[in-house]
């Protein structure tokens, strides 16, 4: 699958640098493995946490 990095927006949104669907972390405070949208692998490597 196609490994994609991802993006933070000027409003603080972290999105999928592939398709732009927006990714929002689970209960556990957990950031999706993969874009929910078009499914490519997600890596956060770019992004500050
Ligand atoms: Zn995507």
């Amino acid at each position: 699958m196609k490994i994609v990095f991802v993006k933070m927006t000027d409003y603080g949104v972290t999105v999928c640098g592939n398709c732009g669907a927006e990714l929002v972390c689970d209960d556990c405070g957990d950031m999706p493995d993969k874009c929910p949208d078009c499914g490519c692998d997600l890596d956060y490597s770019k992004i500050d946490e």
